[in-house]
Parts: C-alpha cells; structure tokens; sequence
C-alpha cells in the first residue's frame, strides 16, 4: 500500500516536472486569450453601451434640442429667391397681339375700323372675371377714360408700369400699394375704343417709358431677384 500509494504522487511529480514547459505554454496561452477577450468585450462594451443612449436620448430630444441649435444663425440670415410676374387673369384666349416696334405690324381694330399698331396685349375671358395685379407695385392711377375704359396703373418697380385696362368696379385707388395677386377690378367692355372685341383686358406694359410686349410678363418669363430673412 505504502509503494502504491508512495508510487503515484512520483508519478504526478514526474508528470508535472516532464511536461513543465507545455504546461507553462498552456497556462500562458490561456492567459493571454483570456487578456484579449476582456479587452474585446470591454471595448464592445463602451461602443455599444454609449451608443444606445446617444442614439436613443437624442431621438426623443432632437425636434426641440437640434431645431433650435440649427435655426438661431440661419435666422438673421438673408436667402436670394427668385419672384416671377404671373399672368393677370385666367384668359381663355389672346385676342389682339402687341404689334407695336420696329416692325410696326398692325392688327385690323374692329371698333375702330381701323388697321393700326397695339401697345398691348387683349386677354380675353368671360365678363366679371377678376384682374389681379402681375407683381407688387404701388399703383399710379385708377381713373376712366373714353378710350380705356376703367383702368389701373401700377408701378411695378425697375422701370415696369403696366396699365390694366377695359375694367370695371375698380378695387383700388391711386396711391395704393398693392401686392401679386390682389384683385383690381374685373373684367368688362368699357374701353368704348374695343368694346366690339368682346370682354377683355387690354393690358399694357412699359419699361422705362417705352413700351414693350406684356406677354413675357403674363406668361411669368420675367422674375426678380429678391433678397429675403429666412425664418423658421
Ligand atoms: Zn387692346
């Protein structure tokens, strides 16, 4: 019993003694992956533990924590928008055309029995249609004339006045500023000179004095380069 039992610690003795080294290399191996996991885990742990609330706590937050950050320096900040004249009125047809220029080409004026020049342009649509203003302007006169009939004229800036006329029931008075889009009379036969054309707006234009053909205006080929605040 006594070399029996004295014979198997010398066995584990020799066992620990012979193979030292592969047991060292073992315990070293195993150190070290257990030093690269922790680290690994670790590491995974602070991406992922402070990405969950940055991404989550600023989710709920953002509409009232971002909006205001973005908004204050773009606030006094001026953007350049381009405005577009926009035609007066819904027409459903031109009627006399512009013919008034170099070339002077002349259309048949059927009250007048005439051929001659037109420094405008007729839009024609049903009685009472409504006439709104191209641009913003202040507008210069709003009168009668045997001629015109009712009519508005409005300074639309840069040189630009446009002469709305062959209206009725004027919703405007000189001096008025008026802005696109409000409504300045409507549409009727009053200009006597081409009430035999039906109802219409004898529209005309003048930049700088002279005149010039209203459809680019009416057909919002014509825009200005504005400066406005940005607000939210
Ligand atoms: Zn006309």
């Amino acid at each position: 019993m006594n070399n029996s039992n004295s014979k198997q610690p010398n066995k584990f003795t020799r066992f620990l003694r012979n193979n030292a080294a592969l047991l060292l290399l073992i315990f070293c191996v195993l150190a070290i992956t257990a030093v690269v996991l922790a680290v690994t885990l670790t590491r995974n742990n602070n991406n992922v533990v402070p990405d969950d609330p940055v991404s989550g706590n600023p989710d709920d937050n953002k509409p009232s924590d971002v909006t205001p950050g973005d908004d204050q320096p773009t606030t006094p900040s001026k953007q350049k928008i381009d405005v577009y004249f926009k035609s007066p009125l819904e027409y459903t047809k031109v009627g006399l055309e512009y013919t008034y220029g170099p070339d002077h080409l002349f259309v048949w004026k059927q009250t007048l029995n005439e051929w001659s020049a037109h420094k405008a342009v007729d839009l024609h649509a049903e009685e009472g249609a409504e006439v709104t203003a191209m641009y913003d302007g202040t507008v210069i006169k709003a009168d009668s004339t045997f001629g015109n009939g009712y009519y508005v004229t409005i300074d639309h800036g840069d040189g630009v006045i446009a002469t709305y006329a062959s209206l009725k029931d004027l919703e405007v008075k000189a001096g008025d500023n008026v802005k696109q889009g409000d409504v300045l009379g409507y549409i009727s036969t009053t200009a006597e000179c081409e009430y035999k054309e039906g109802p219409h707006l004898h529209l005309e234009v003048t930049l700088n004095g002279e005149a010039t053909d209203p459809m680019p205006y009416v057909n919002g080929e014509v825009y200005r380069t504005i400066e406005v605040e940005t607000k939210a």
